[in-house]
């Protein structure tokens, strides 16, 4: 399979033929409906809340399967039905999904052909995963929602700047937990979120754990910490950078590019970790944000270069499902970047 930057989200056929999108593009071209396919959420994937309480995915389809600091938690075995009208999240778009269960999932076609758009898909699923529901399994986790931003588009509910820290003890017992009974002791890839994750002090602390069990990490960050702490952070931790226009620094922010690229160059552990830019492009914004864009793809040769630079228009604080109102130029613009 060819391997496009940012892009990692395949829609293949029984032929083989398939495309390839990233979760924004999937976003704005509307191809997000799987109402009635059937969804590995829940037995492949599981999101967790701020407050520990487990989902198949931020759809919340199936219902509360437990909360993380609990002991008595199950989870599902069967592949469920999607009820959903779209789905919203760009990591559970990834998850391996089928349009009928007349489909045996082992058995599914290779991607083969690479075509511009695959109108009848067999499958829709990760790109460079084995096709199968078992793994990777992936747990995306909201760590807290404390955050150092107070973006305007971003609800209460997502992140505040108050909530106490989980301690380290609580979250290496959750993972145990998760170990056992969720991925029953394989390898998981976990995807960190928050509010701000990096802001928890036992953070780097709980991914090193992670890392002895040779487990891959993802970090979603706002980019506000310094360069040291990103230089140690991409020793364990592929980064994805979103980039909020309010509250953004772009000298700290370069400093960071180059402490982390730097450290990629050097170190083997942190040279297979990926980093990568969401732009989070507001309403008139698009101008600023290429500008942006074209300096973080030109870094300077020492540096090395970013795995990816992407746009994504933002959705309405009282509607996540809605988009901001944009212009039709602008948005038709935006999505010349996703
Ligand atoms: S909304 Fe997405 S993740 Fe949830 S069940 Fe439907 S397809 Fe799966
Ligand atoms: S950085 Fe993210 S979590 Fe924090 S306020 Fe902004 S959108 Fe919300």
């Amino acid at each position: 399979m060819i391997n496009i930057p940012g892009k990692d989200t395949v829609f293949c056929d029984k032929e083989g033929n398939y495309s390839l999108y990233s979760s924004e593009e999937i976003l704005t071209k509307r191809l997000n409906n799987w109402k009635g396919w059937k969804c590995s959420a829940g037995v492949s994937t599981i999101h967790i809340t701020s407050d520990g309480n487990i989902f198949s995915g931020t759809c919340k389809v199936g219902g509360l399967l437990g909360n993380v600091f609990d002991a008595d938690v199950e989870f599902p075995e069967e592949w469920q039905t999607c009820t959903k009208e779209w789905c919203m999240c760009g990591s559970e778009m990834k998850i391996l999904k089928v349009p009928s269960s007349d489909i045996d999932v082992n058995k599914l076609s290779k991607p083969l052909n690479l075509t511009e758009h695959t109108a009848t898909p067999q499958w829709v699923g990760m790109a460079f995963s084995k096709l199968t529901s078992v793994f990777p399994k992936t747990v995306t986790w909201d760590l807290g929602r404390r955050c150092n931003y107070s973006c305007s588009y971003c609800p209460p509910s997502t992140a505040n700047n108050y909530e106490a820290h989980k301690s380290f003890e609580s979250l290496k017992t959750a993972v145990n937990s998760l170990l056992y009974k969720f991925s029953t002791i394989q390898r998981v890839k976990w995807i960190f979120t928050g509010g701000e994750p990096t802001l928890n002090p036992a953070f780097i602390d709980i991914l090193k754990y992670l890392h002895q069990f040779r487990h891959i990490a993802h970090t979603q960050t706002n980019g506000s910490r310094d360069p040291n702490y990103y230089s140690e952070l991409i020793e364990y931790s592929s980064i994805g950078f979103s980039i909020h226009f309010e509250e953004f620094n772009e000298k700290r922010f370069m400093n960071n590019c180059e402490a982390i690229l730097k450290k990629k160059s050097i170190h083997p552990m942190a040279s297979v970790n990926w980093v990568g830019v969401r732009l989070m492009v507001a309403p008139g914004g698009f101008q600023e944000a290429l500008v942006l864009k074209e300096k973080l793809l030109n870094l300077p040769p020492l540096w090395g270069k970013l795995d990816f630079v992407n746009m994504s228009p933002l959705y309405e604080k009282e509607d996540g499902d809605k988009l901001m109102s944009y212009s039709t130029e602008e948005l038709n613009q935006i999505n010349e970047h996703l």
